[in-house]
């Protein structure tokens, strides 16, 4: 495959653009590489700028369930488009993707639509410090919930792709009030709560964490979770900004059956759209404004295109035999890829939630943080650059989900099992060669 656009256009972005970039995993950098620039995509498939196509597994993050430019959606935003994009007035689409969001998670009364998943989580811990009158949170080691400061702790995500500890410009008051755990660890929570009782606002986490690759969380672990936290009086907030939707139509809440008093959603209600909420219980969403004393507000909040894309993603991933078609087919893709390293000798550890994977290179089990760093993420960036060459898109980074969506075909699928079969191969001898060096 040739690269030569994508080269040239990636110099002249990083001429204007932070290193070339609006975010910065899209850089390629966790894998030793340079980005490929997009030109389009459809369904299943998305094509660069020098003509390459794919297979896409990134799914813009976590949003494309659909796949690309979907029909129905493409259709929503032109009749949306053609009416205005923009009235800063109250529209019925917010209503309408409101209704459908309280009906598939009971755990949210009301609902506040902000712009982005990191607006989100930082204004429901605003208003969970508020309701609780406490101002400690407690976060998961390597679970990411965009960049609020006071959660750029010990973050997952490109956090922990570049090893950074803390971000720069995080003040320590601001990151002081913020206690870290390990993730699937109920003791080191329960831990944390008889050290600080009394003065913890909340506890956020991802129900399955999908920003350190994919942990799932053992049995018993968000239950516990439930059960610390109305103990001491905290607000459990789930981040279901990828889960929502994702896993189950009811989200995370509802594949494991635990009900949080808040939750943050994003990416697939926004259907590809910048759309992200918070919601919960209406005695705890009242305090906002203007109805009570927590402020917060966006210029874009609500954004009819953004609705409208939101509300077309939902009604079709409603439709009977969505998410059961969705994990068959991702069920398939999980055991072909098992299949493909084993036959190679090459030790992979494939962690899932329905149409969420994690591929980790290495022979344990991978439960937290801890256990994730400690893959071969060198092995996962040669095996990366071996499935792009052979038309296969995943993410730029061992510590990100592969996504499947209902756009994936059954072509698709064997396809990139096929591919993956000599991938893991070059990535076997990748490390015997790095054995060979030391
Ligand atoms: C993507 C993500 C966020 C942040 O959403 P942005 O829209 O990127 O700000 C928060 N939490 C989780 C779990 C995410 O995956």
């Amino acid at each position: 495959m040739k690269y030569e656009k994508s080269s040239r256009l990636y110099q002249e972005a990083c001429r204007v653009l932070v290193g070339g970039v609006n975010s910065p995993v899209r850089a390629f950098g966790a894998v030793n590489g340079t980005p490929v620039f997009i030109k389009k995509a459809k369904g299943s498939k998305i094509e660069d700028v020098d003509g390459n196509r794919y297979i896409d597994y990134v799914s813009s993050w976590g949003p494309l369930i659909l796949g690309s430019a979907h029909p129905k959606v493409l259709q929503a935003i032109r009749n949306a488009a053609s009416r205005g994009t923009s009235f800063g007035a109250p529209t019925h689409l917010e209503t309408e993707l409101a209704e459908l969001i309280v009906e598939a998670m009971p755990s949210i009364q009301k609902i506040r639509f902000v712009n982005s998943g990191t607006e989100a989580t930082m204004s429901a811990l605003r208003l969970a410090r508020a309701y609780t009158k406490c101002n400690r949170v407690i976060k998961f080691e390597g679970c990411y919930h965009g960049h609020v400061d006071s959660l750029l702790v010990k973050g997952g995500s490109g956090m922990a792709t570049f090893a950074i500890p803390d971000s720069a410009g995080v003040t320590v008051a601001s990151a002081a009030d913020t206690l870290v755990a390990p993730f699937n660890d109920v003791d080191a929570v329960e831990r944390l709560f008889e050290k600080f009782r009394d003065e913890v606002a909340a506890l956020i986490v991802e129900p399955v964490a999908g920003n350190m690759g994919v942990i799932p969380p053992k049995p018993g672990f968000l239950s516990g979770l439930r059960e610390i936290t109305e103990r001491y009086g905290s607000l459990l907030v789930f981040d279901e900004v990828i889960t929502g939707f994702r896993v189950a139509y009811g989200g995370a809440q509802s594949l494991f059956n635990v009900t949080p008093d808040l939750t943050c959603l994003g990416k697939i209600i926004g259907g590809g759209l910048p759309v992200a909420a918070y919601g919960g219980r209406e005695e705890i969403m009242n305090l906002l404004s203007p109805l009570g004393r927590v402020y917060q507000a966006g210029t874009l909040s609500g954004n009819p295109l953004a609705m409208t894309a939101g509300i077309a993603t939902l009604h079709e991933t409603r439709k009977n035999g969505f998410y059961d078609r969705l994990e068959k087919k991702s069920k398939l893709f999980a055991e072909g890829l098992i299949e493909s390293a084993r036959i190679v000798g090459c030790p992979v550890q494939v962690n899932r939630v329905g149409s969420m994977l994690g591929l980790f290179f290495t022979e344990e089990k991978v439960v937290d943080y801890s256990s994730a760093k400690s893959t071969n993420t060198k092995q996962y960036g040669r095996f990366f650059h071996e499935m792009l060459g052979r038309g296969i898109y995943l993410p730029p980074s061992a510590f990100e989900t592969i996504f499947l969506s209902s756009a994936h075909s059954q072509s698709d699928i064997s396809q990139t099992i096929k591919a993956s079969e000599r991938a893991f191969r070059a990535a076997q001898i990748e490390l015997g060669v790095a054995a060979l060096d030391e």
